[in-house]
């Protein structure tokens, strides 16, 4: 077949102005508190992170929410805590952004994938087995695009081992699995509040878990190692020195990103049904065309609608996935790539010598998967354009 890759050109782009993919939704509310967190001169960290920290930890249902400024920088800690070091192994997908395996790295340990199930493209239990050696630590599932994982499967595996199991669930704030928020089962959950993610604050993170030894080791390691009491000691009690303990980091957030997300958690549960909606318009429109729209939800599980997927069938079109991408541009549409597999970047591919045939079913996703826009912000004129824009493009490949 004929590859017109570079052919595609639209005479009116189906929008004048260019949809950009994961604009965040930021409201009155937000830029309220922001503007009075800046007049209080309290900018750094203070009482709105301390605030956002326990409603957040209410909203997921564990016993403790830690706040830190990015969900890399959450996960680097949690692999320290969870005791990580040169050598140890922990076990994740290589369909995930390239952060979940850095900071394994970081850490000192080695990523170790296992390929994902083809239905929910989460990470596949019976792989995770299959890697598990003396040096495995830990199982990092990352629920994709907010789909749950199959939790019963990685825990049951985690205890025969006994591994600890953390979860990125930078896609996964709204997920619940059996009855419980995934972001309280497991060991530790870590959440990104990049500008793209469900509830943003520019960038940020958080880490709930149950374990106390593990929340105060989190704490000293976010704020350079200081013991505990160091983050009182700005307050107008006393001056208090602080000690250093450990060689901590610099991961703490401010109350200028915490004013933020305050406010965009009390939207979490509207914009999350304005994204249902918007779920069952795109797979009414797209079912007929040579593409696969996402799986069904699974029983008794919340998907966190955090991304909306479709895997192009790439055998009936006479383009690749990036010939669709660059074809929507021309319509005004920006889409997103979630994701490159990690194991077909170069670093990987150099260091550890994966190969794509190591990991087929990513390998396969991840030269077909394209990522249409999906926030809460899209009016139904926006969402009929990307549902014009994409029959338009795929019809033309069709031919
Ligand atoms: C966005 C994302 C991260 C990183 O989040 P940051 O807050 O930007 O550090 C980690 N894992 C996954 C799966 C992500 O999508």
């Amino acid at each position: 077949m004929i590859k017109k890759n570079a052919a595609y050109s639209s005479k009116k782009p189906v929008r004048d102005d260019f949809l950009i993919f994961g604009s965040p939704q930021i409201m009155d509310d937000e830029i309220e508190e922001v503007v009075k967190t800046l007049r209080s001169c309290w900018i750094g960290t203070g009482p709105k992170v301390g605030k956002f920290e326990e409603d957040f930890r209410k909203y997921i249902g564990s016993k403790y929410a830690l706040a830190v400024n990015s969900c890399t920088a959450g996960l680097h800690l949690v692999l320290l805590a969870a005791g990580i070091k040169n050598g140890d192994e922990v076990i994740t997908t290589p369909m995930t952004f390239c952060a979940t395996a850095n900071v394994i790295i970081h850490s000192g340990g080695k990523p170790v994938f296992a390929d994902i199930e083809k239905g929910s493209l989460n990470i596949d239990p019976f792989e995770i087995e299959k890697k598990i050696t003396e040096k495995t630590k830990v199982i990092l599932p990352v629920h994709y695009t907010g789909r749950p994982c199959n939790m019963d499967s990685i825990l049951k595996i985690a205890k025969k081992y006994s591994l600890k199991v953390i979860s990125d669930c930078a896609h996964a704030i709204e997920a619940e699995y059996h009855g419980k928020k995934v972001g309280s089962i497991g060991d530790m959950s870590v959440f990104s509040f990049y500008v793209t993610k469900n509830l943003v604050t520019g960038e940020g993170g958080m880490i709930t878990l149950s374990d106390p030894q593990y929340a105060d080791d989190i704490r000293i390691l976010t704020l350079h190692g200081m013991s505990k009491d160091a983050w009182k000691r700005y307050s107008d009690e006393e001056y208090k020195h602080y000690f250093v303990v450990a060689p901590g980091y610099k991961y703490n957030m401010t109350d200028m990103q915490a004013s933020l997300g305050i406010h965009q958690l009390k939207r979490i549960e509207s914009n999350w049904k304005r994204r249902l909606e918007i779920w069952y318009r795109y797979n009414q429109a797209f079912k007929t065309l040579p593409v696969m729209i996402p799986a069904e939800f699974e029983e008794n599980t919340r998907h966190a609608l955090h991304l909306y997927t479709l895997i192009l069938d790439i055998d009936k079109l006479q383009t690749d996935r990036d010939g669709v991408l660059n074809a929507l541009y021309k319509e005004n549409i920006g889409t997103g790539v979630h994701f490159i597999a990690v194991h077909l970047h170069p670093y990987y591919k150099e260091k550890f010598g994966y190969k794509k045939e190591d990991f087929p079913i990513s390998s396969y996703i991840s030269d077909r998967t394209i990522s249409l826009p999906f926030s809460a912000k899209l009016s139904d004129r926006d969402v009929e354009d990307v549902i014009i824009s994409v029959k338009r493009v795929l019809e033309y490949y069709s031919r």
